[in-house]
């Protein structure tokens, strides 16, 4: 008998690898962090001795939910520029009250709102593009997620940054400092075509190719960008991405809600991943990314929330859930995007973008233990004949029961469990109200 520090033991496991495997009464065998074996319940038994059994005679165990693109820290914009269009949402509400407030402890605030709602809703690890990543890196280790914090570029000075430049060495530097973080990474984050130079651009591609960096770029998320990056630069901005060289298996497209076929293609051949916001797209009237068509064509997606300015929740079951809606009455085909291809886009199809597939993504021996645990014993699930279709279009992120990233207990019982996270959302909820009235005054000044 070998002695391990965690047995968890499910009605159901969704393992992700191989496709399409649903494994009935299994056990995760778990030691020092990382997945050791995953075996029938009964033979787990016999062979393992483990310090914390976990019994979950209700559940659904899947690889921690991946959140593609965030805005960590917009919680504390939740809600404040509804109904409104993308450019006059962002220049009239969002960039004025962000110029007014923007500071490290605004990012820590709003960062540590968010932390607290992922893990409830079983998103062990997001990316994330914000200004002050150093705030949202000390709510990450505060709340024992994983994360990849972008290193956002934009042209334009804030508190944070006065140019791209120092936008970039900022970055850098920060990434620097937290090398030894296991639970932190990197990405490169320029904004987007229209906020973001040419000369930057093909900075950040050279350096995401010396540095084997993700690159997270918002693109062709409406047709109002397209048409101004026509004007300024005489080619969609697709096109002047290829040309600066950022078309490349490092990118994490952001939208594409608007692509053409030969689009569809360029990304297929040069293996970009899509980050999918279907909410966010939808509240700001962007449109319904093509994702039917981006699957058939075999460009890999991946769901985000993007912020809960424009979402207005950081949920990523009910991105799942509008995602494969969304595809299959837009493109009149049920059979797309199923629900196995769904969830590993939630977990896997992220991961890999992420450079964390190695660690993370799937439920295999030697990856790191980021878990999520459902309990489908409620009432309004009843009955289940397919566990992975409920997830998708069933459970709602309520039904998340446990989380575990790298092998520790984050969340029991819907409750967060360890004392830095504890501290970290009792600060913040103290901290809320202030933050709150500062936002109502901005806002109040502005209309
Ligand atoms: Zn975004």
């Amino acid at each position: 008998v070998q002695e391990i520090d965690r047995l968890i033991e499910a009605r159901w496991i969704i393992p992700i690898e191989p496709y399409g495997t649903v494994l009935e009464q299994h056990s995760i065998a778990v030691d020092r962090g990382r997945i050791v074996a995953i075996l029938p319940r009964e033979a787990a038994l016999q062979r393992y001795s483990a310090r914390t059994r976990d019994v979950l005679d209700h559940h659904v165990v899947t690889p921690g939910l991946v959140n593609l693109h965030t805005h960590a820290a917009m919680t504390l914009l939740r809600g404040c520029g509804d109904d409104l269009p993308l450019m006059q949402w962002l220049t009239t509400r969002i960039w004025p009250v962000e110029k007014a407030l923007m500071g490290e402890d605004f990012v820590l605030a709003g960062s540590r709102l968010a932390c607290g709602e992922m893990l409830r809703g079983g998103i062990t690890c997001f990316n994330d593009m914000y200004f002050f990543p150093n705030a949202t890196a000390r709510a990450v280790q505060e709340y024992g997620m994983r994360a990849c914090l972008g290193i956002t570029v934009l042209e334009f000075p804030s508190a944070w940054a006065p140019d791209a430049d120092a936008y970039l060495s900022r970055g850098l530097a920060l990434r620097d400092d937290l090398v030894n973080e296991p639970l932190i990474s990197f990405s490169l984050a320029p904004h987007a075509p229209y906020t973001v130079a040419d000369p930057s651009f093909s900075r950040i591609a050279t350096l995401a190719e010396q540095l084997q960096m993700p690159i997270h770029l918002h693109l062709h998320e409406t047709q109002d960008e397209i048409r101004e990056g026509v004007e300024h630069h005489g080619l969609r901005p697709i096109a002047r991405m290829a040309r600066l060289g950022l078309i490349n298996p490092n990118l994490i497209a952001v939208h594409c809600v608007h692509l053409e076929p030969h689009e569809l293609e360029l990304f297929a051949h040069h293996g970009v991943t899509l980050a999918h916001c279907p909410s966010s797209n939808m509240k700001l009237g962007s449109g319904i990314a093509p994702i039917a068509e981006a699957l058939k064509a075999g460009v890999s997606v991946g769901i985000g929330t993007d912020g809960a300015a424009s979402n207005n929740r950081l949920d990523m079951l009910a991105e799942m859930r509008l995602a494969a809606l969304l595809a299959k009455g837009s493109s009149g085909d049920a059979t797309a995007f199923p629900a196995h291809r769904v969830l590993e886009s939630a977990t896997l199809t992220a991961a890999r973008v992420l450079q964390l597939d190695d660690t993370i993504g799937s439920i295999v021996a030697g990856k790191s233990a980021d878990l999520t645990a459902f309990d489908l014993s409620d009432h309004d699930l009843q009955p289940c004949f397919d566990v992975a279709s409920h997830l998708v279009f069933v459970v709602g992120r309520e039904s998340v029961s446990d989380v575990w990233i790298g092998g520790n207990s984050v969340v029991q019982k819907r409750q967060i469990v360890q004392d830095t996270a504890r501290q970290a959302e009792a600060e913040g909820a103290s901290a809320l109200s202030l933050w709150q009235n500062r936002v109502k005054i901005q806002i109040g000044s502005l209309s």
